[in-house]
């Protein structure tokens, strides 16, 4: 697999580092929590916009979205059956 990307700060192409941060995603007024990677320049340390990784993020927030529907149904499901 290639491991470099072009950077624009540096004007030519870089190996990357990748990293993971936790984002914030809003729906429906939850706030719910979701991994996300990102590459940054080896040399310059510039985050670098890499399309592979924007679908593994892509991936990633829907797998949270899904986790987070499905939490919900059970809970709500869960609470119906108390009653
Ligand atoms: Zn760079």
């Amino acid at each position: 697999m290639d491991s470099t990307c072009f950077c624009i700060k540096c004007r030519k192409k870089v190996p990357y580092i990748l990293k993971t941060r936790t984002i914030e995603l809003r729906i429906h007024g939850d706030i719910l929590e979701c991994d996300e990677v990102f590459a940054t320049c080896k040399k310059c340390g510039i985050e670098l916009y890499i399309p592979e990784i924007n679908d593994i993020n892509v991936k990633l927030r829907n797998d949270a979205y899904q986790e987070h529907f499905i939490n919900r149904h059970v809970d709500a499901f869960r609470i119906s059956k108390d009653f």
